[in-house]
């Protein structure tokens, strides 16, 4: 059995991968499971050195990997570039922290006894990976997991398995040893991923994907207490004050908005613009919406294709629906072709602060802006959802900024940035967004175990 991987902006069939089932999922707990015994205990310099040949592959194979990106998911070379630049850091960083696994040694303040805390690998770990970054959510996750010692049985996204594949490829070639990570591709991921959850060998889940999944496996997760990482959906806000630099807004919004196509779960969802500035942002947002290109990566166009059929529908009916309940399109990029899953970015403008396109993820190319004048009123509004990923403020006074970015409720808010993410820091979100972080110090702890030895000796 195989499953085709399906260009989305040409509709051909790229290539095809193999459909695993849960007999496959369970010899790669096999696999792991071997491999955990002699990974956890290789020395952390060697594990790091690993991680740092695989960055330098990655660059050398920048091309080739962006490439494959744009195939599999659509997106522009420009972004699939960036993306692989994106993830190649997150080897680079955990090879850094993998020489840090931290530790402390401590004396019982009624004396006598002496604490000494390690931080050792969780196990085997499952990793479960979205379509919509098939590189950087691999690494993301993978990286960690190899600093801190463990194994792991990794599932990428059915859309893109390719990147997965090869990335992990390149980690061999960089001398990670034979079944230290697993790839299983599969068709059904509900039976593969039970497999994993409900076999005791597996000690870790580090999901990331929708809420609506993120709470399946977290149901599953809790009959063997398994140690959970969630990154979950977003619906970031997009704040411009009444003194912001409408053009650097706008900067920003394009980045916001469009890398990705809009497809990334911190793009920006909403946009509040400030009564003062409105209509000056709306027509300088929406000329630069105008100019963007819309096709095949292979083309150059700076905007491809949605993932599927099934997206497509969600993000017109969207569209459609919010001019329903009053809105309008302002601007409208070009259509793109007709072949392939192709929505053209859209600006809707006057949308009321009651519309439903407020309150989902939109994860398409479609920025709707509502109005607001009070700031109070705007922070009920914006943290009026059960999302608290990304948000992102403009502002000319910076303490105005600050302010309303410490009352967001998210995990990561931009401050005169379109963009949050970075190797180096703690990305993650509150509320349902999800549970834990990825990338900074927090990566490497989420794949590691607390331990400490309370110690007599004596003294
Ligand atoms: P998804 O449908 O939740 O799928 C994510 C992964 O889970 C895929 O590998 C999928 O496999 C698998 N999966 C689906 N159903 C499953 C089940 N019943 N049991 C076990 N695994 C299952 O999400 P998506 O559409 O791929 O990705 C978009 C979502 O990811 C958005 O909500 C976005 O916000 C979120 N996201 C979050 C972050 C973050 O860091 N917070 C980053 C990127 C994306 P199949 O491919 O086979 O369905």
């Amino acid at each position: 059995m195989s499953i085709p991987v399906i260009d989305p902006a040409t509709l051909e069939t790229v290539a095809t991968v193999a459909d695993h089932g849960p007999g496959e999922a369970r010899q790669a707990v096999d696999t792991a499971a071997a491999a955990f015994r002699d990974w956890s205990r290789t020395a952390p310099r060697r594990r790091s050195e690993v991680l740092h040949k695989a960055f330098e592959l990655m660059l050398r194979d920048r091309d080739e990997l962006a490439l494959l990106i744009s195939r599999e998911n659509g997106k522009s070379l420009a972004d699939a570039t960036g993306e692989v630049t994106y993830a190649a850091e997150f080897l680079r960083w955990f090879a850094e922290e993998a020489v840090r696994p931290g530790g402390e040694y401590g004396s019982a303040p009624a004396g006598g006894a002496r604490t000494l805390v390690s931080h050792r690998p969780v196990g085997v770990a499952a990793l479960i990976t979205p379509w919509n970054f098939p590189a950087a959510m691999v690494t993301r996750k993978i990286g960690p997991a190899i600093a801190a010692g463990c194994t792991a049985v990794l599932k990428p996204a059915a859309e893109t398995p390719l990147t997965a594949i090869a990335i992990v490829e390149l980690l061999v070639e960089a001398g990670l040893p034979d079944g230290v990570v697993t790839v299983v591709t599969t068709s059904d991921p509900a039976s593969v991923v039970g497999t994993w959850l409900d076999d005791p060998r597996v000690r870790k889940i580090s999901f990331t994907g929708s809420t609506p999944i993120g709470r399946i496996l977290l149901r599953q997760a809790a009959e063997r207490v398994v140690n959970s990482s969630m990154e979950l959906g977003g619906n970031a806000p997009f704040v411009v004050t009444a003194d912001a630099d409408v053009e650097a807004a706008v900067a920003g919004a394009m980045i916001a908005k469009f890398r990705n196509g809009g497809q990334a779960c911190t793009a920006a969802n909403r946009f509040y613009v400030h009564d003062a500035v409105y209509d000056t942002f709306v027509a300088r947002f929406g000329a630069e919406v105008e100019k963007l290109t819309v096709g095949a990566a292979a083309d150059g166009a700076a905007i491809g294709p949605l993932i599927n059929e099934k997206a497509l529908v969600r993000v017109r009916a969207a569209v459609e629906e919010t001019i329903a309940e009053g809105a309008r399109i302002s601007h409208r990029a070009a259509d793109g072709p007709q072949t392939g899953w192709f929505y053209p970015p859209t600006v809707l403008a006057d949308v009321p602060a009651t519309a439903a396109i407020l309150q989902e993820e939109i994860f398409g190319p479609v920025a709707p802006i509502a109005r607001w004048t009070d700031e109070e009123e705007l922070l009920t509004l914006v943290n009026d959802t059960e999302y608290g990923l990304a948000a992102y403020v403009f502002a000319g006074d910076l303490r105005q900024a600050v302010r309303i970015g410490e009352a967001i409720d998210a995990g990561m808010v931009g401050i005169n940035r379109g963009l949050v993410s970075d190797p180096s820091a703690p990305f993650g979100g509150v509320k349902q967004s999800g549970l834990g972080r990825e990338g900074a110090r927090e990566g490497l702890r989420e794949f590691q175990e607390t331990q400490y030895l309370s110690v007599d000796w004596g003294l």
